[in-house]
């Protein structure tokens, strides 16, 4: 490795793990957060960019790449409805109070008429439908079977069975039990919420969002660190380089806007961690590229714009990005009060969500799932550990690529003395001295659970670092690390993400559950019967055991009706939604 490169791998790392003791500005915190993941300069000349090569069809949405819009055949403006009072005053002023008395009793009639009208469309599915489409079967009040093409009505419009993933970065799965997200606990309340949700190894941003979307695991996704060299395209990754990782090649797998657009369903990506293509070229109808700070109302006002778009143009399947609780947790860490005061915003935004989809009576129409991608670890007090001290000045020199951070992917030069260093490391991780606070992993050791060994981006030696280390160099100490991080075992419930999911998914799911304790207690059985892995407590939430966050990419899938014939290969376990939908 030369030094220059090596210089520059550390000036990476040191940007996005280090932040200088009680520097609190937010401009310095967007530059180095982990997972602010693209630096302001590249951010405004990659937007340049895509200003210009971004069709232009719609001045608000960022519509990406597709060739062939969908036509508009409503001339691109909202539905427009009768209101029912646009009587004519003059007209009114020379009735007769019998007249009016009468008009007005006819009208009420009419009016009493009309709302239960759209009460019976609403409830039944029975809308206004474009010939050739069919309603779903909605009689139980349940929404099963409503996926695909068919419509239903909020009494006004028809949509189709819609999917909102909002991933909220960094928020670990216990913030939750704060008491600082009431409203995100009683969605939780209406409807389903994980224990937690297990991230992929490494617990970083861009593996983990990467995973959400295609239900990989980091091997076979290709996103193996938020930087990381591949020895073929001989190239580095790095999350905060756009012009670089966007590039479709380091994407492996197909995440589920491409599914879904292969089943002609229309999507919405705001700012998910990603690129704007695949490389198949496929890409999602909208797409609105990352940028740090975008308050989360103008987020909201988004995915509310989306929505109301007529139905031929309408995203079924909106994605959502928000940072600023993964850069407080770096910032200040998890226990700070710059923390708690990012949760209470997330928790207001989502009120607003939830509120928004309630006033548009899209309640059995459209799936909110929450998410995170990992969670965050105390690292205000973490006890170094110095590669010098072990590798000595000379093997820290012979290191070409450093991959990852906090754990340390290591790619040795050619001519180094790789076995060497190898048995040096594993010998040292067994003294009494470093026992039990890091580990060294080749491909053959890597822990299975791991699904990390199989992908040569995957550096040929792993140092992983329990909670509470640091791996470090005499010269880079622990000074200005960063209050919380994350990046270790998946295992550790400080890494742990959330799963909260509220809509038509949710009800049908409760039923099953509900159906199933008739069932068990009529039996004598016990309660739960089939529905093993969650359970309801007594303040009405059902919690759903710790699952691993390779099984949404299926639950989007089933919910979108797409499941068979355009699901593409993942890692999520065959009918693992079967037992809740
Ligand atoms: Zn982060």
């Amino acid at each position: 490795m030369s030094s220059n490169d090596k210089h520059k791998n550390r000036n990476n790392k040191a940007q996005y793990s280090k932040l200088p003791a009680e520097d609190d500005s937010e401009e310095r915190q967007g530059l180095l957060s982990d997972d602010a993941r693209v630096a302001n300069a590249d951010l405004e000349s990659n937007e340049r960019r895509l200003e210009g090569e971004r069709l232009a069809r719609y001045s608000v949405y960022g519509l990406w790449g597709h060739e062939d819009p969908r036509d508009r055949k409503n001339g691109g403006g909202k539905e427009h409805h009768r209101s029912g009072d646009d009587d004519d005053e003059d007209d009114r002023q020379g009735w007769s109070r019998k007249k009016i008395v009468y008009t007005a009793a006819g009208m009420i009639a009419l009016l009493v008429g009309a709302t239960m009208t759209n009460c019976v469309a609403s409830v039944w599915g029975i809308g206004r439908r474009p010939e050739g489409q069919h309603s779903a079967s909605t009689g139980s009040g349940m929404v099963k079977g409503f996926s695909g093409d068919m419509l239903r009505s909020n009494g006004t419009h028809d949509f189709k069975r819609t999917v909102v993933l909002v991933s909220i970065d960094g928020l670990r799965a216990d913030y939750l039990d704060r008491g600082l997200t009431p409203h995100l606990l009683d969605i939780s309340k209406k409807g389903l919420r994980a224990k937690s949700m297990r991230p992929i190894f490494p617990t970083l941003t861009f593996p983990n969002h990467w995973a959400l979307m295609t239900g990989l695991y980091a091997e076979s996704h290709g996103i193996v660190a938020n930087n990381f060299w591949d020895p073929t395209l001989k190239e580095e990754f790095h999350y905060n380089k756009v012009a670089s990782c966007w590039k479709p090649e380091w994407w492996f797998g197909e995440p589920m806007w491409e599914s879904t657009e292969k089943a002609s369903i229309t999507t919405a990506n705001l700012m998910w961690p990603g690129p704007p293509k695949t490389m198949s070229g496929a890409s999602s109808t909208y797409f609105v590229p990352w940028k740090d700070k975008v308050p989360l109302d103008e987020k909201l006002d988004q995915i509310t714009k989306w929505i109301d778009m007529p139905l031929e143009d309408r995203p079924q399947l909106i994605l959502m990005y928000e940072p600023s609780l993964d850069q407080a947790g770096h910032a200040t860490g998890p226990y700070s009060r710059r923390v708690n005061e990012t949760l209470l915003k997330v928790d207001a935004f989502a009120k607003d969500l939830h509120n928004a989809m309630e006033a548009r009576h899209l309640g059995s129409i459209v799936d909110i799932i929450f998410v995170s991608d990992h969670g965050m670890a105390d690292t205000s007090h973490p006890e170094p550990i110095y590669m010098d001290d072990i590798l000595g000045p000379e093997g820290l020199s012979a290191i070409e690529h450093e991959d990852g951070w906090p754990a340390m992917g290591i790619r040795f030069a050619p001519n180094a003395n790789a076995a060497q260093y190898l048995e040096t490391l594993t010998r040292a991780s067994k003294t009494k001295q470093h026992k039990g606070k890091f580990h060294v992993y080749t491909h053959e050791t890597m822990p299975k659970r791991w699904h990390f060994a199989n992908n040569k981006r995957i550096a040929p030696i792993y140092v992983v670092p329990e909670l509470g280390y640091i791996l470090t160099t005499r010269k880079e100490g622990n000074v200005g690390m960063s209050k919380g991080n994350h990046g270790y075992d998946n295992k550790e419930p400080s890494m742990h993400a959330m799963f909260v999911a509220h809509g038509p998914f949710s009800h049908e799911a409760k039923a099953q559950v509900q159906t199933h304790t008739r069932r068990s207690m009529g039996t004598g059985r016990r309660p739960n019967g089939k529905c093993e892995g969650w359970h309801s407590t007594s303040d009405d939430a059902y919690i759903l055991d710790t699952f691993q966050n390779v099984e949404i990419y299926n639950l989007v899938m089933k919910l979108l009706g797409t499941e068979s014939k355009y699901t593409a290969p993942n890692n999520g376990t065959a009918g693992f939604w079967d037992k809740y939908l």
